[in-house]
Parts: structure tokens; C-alpha cells; sequence
């Protein structure tokens, strides 16, 4: 399974971009943009959860001061790691969807092209 190629010219996208801008990659070589897919930022997901999950099951029985603090810092440390990198190995690309192109508000309809300024050139 390709990895991180742009589905357009097949160039392979740094790591660390797909997973630092999943949702506005551009192409080095064509200039495409391109997002992460749905599947992989879930799979990315989950992974990081089941991470937090283990690292806060690991702490979870320590004493001391912190006993009641470290679990959660330690499952949020998990999370932060690990989904980054799962997604770095996983992503897949795909075509981002386009930007919303601005118009005229008069462009489309019939009649905004004869009340416009054009008639100055009869
Ligand atoms: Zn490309």
C-alpha cells in the first residue's frame, strides 16, 4: 500500500508534512493539494488512544503526590506521540477538496451582462 504519494505525479510527501499539515499539503512537485484520508487520521487515532489507555493502565498504581496527577499526563505525553507517528506511517492522500471559488454575484445570470459596464465599448 502506497504511503504518502501524491496520487497526481506519485511523489512522496515528507512525513513530517502529512502529519504536522494533514489538512493542506501541497505537492513539492506538482503543486496539488492534497489532504490525509478520513481512514488513516482514524486509524492514527485510535492507536494513540490505545496508547493512552496502556501508559495510563502502567501509571495508574503509583503513590506519592503526583499519584493522582501522573496518569493523566502520561496518557496525554502517550497520545501526543504516538498518533503523529502512526499517522506518519500510514497516511494516505488524497485529493483535498477545492477551494471555493469567489464569483461576482451578477456573473451567471443573462441580464448582469448587458446592464454592465460593457455597452461602453459600442
Ligand atoms: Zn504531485
Amino acid at each position: 500500500m502506497a504511503v504518502r504519494i501524491c496520487p497526481h505525479c506519485r511523489t512522496e510527501i515528507c512525513a513530517s508534512d502529512s502529519a504536522a499539515r494533514s489538512n493542506d499539503i501541497v505537492c513539492p512537485k506538482c503543486e496539488t493539494r492534497l489532504e490525509v484520508a478520513s481512514g488513516s487520521r482514524t486509524i492514527a487515532s485510535l492507536a494513540g488512544l490505545a496508547a493512552g489507555a496502556v501508559a495510563w493502565k502502567l501509571s495508574s498504581n503509583g503513590t506519592g503526590d503526583l499519584a493522582g496527577v501522573l496518569p493523566t499526563l502520561y496518557a496525554f505525553l502517550a497520545f501526543g506521540v504516538v498518533s503523529p507517528l502512526v499517522l506518519m506511517f500510514t497516511a494516505n492522500l488524497r485529493n483535498a477538496p477545492a477551494l471555493p471559488v469567489l464569483l461576482p454575484a451578477d456573473s451567471s445570470a443573462p441580464a448582469g451582462h448587458d446592464a454592465g459596464g460593457h455597452g461602453a465599448h459600442h
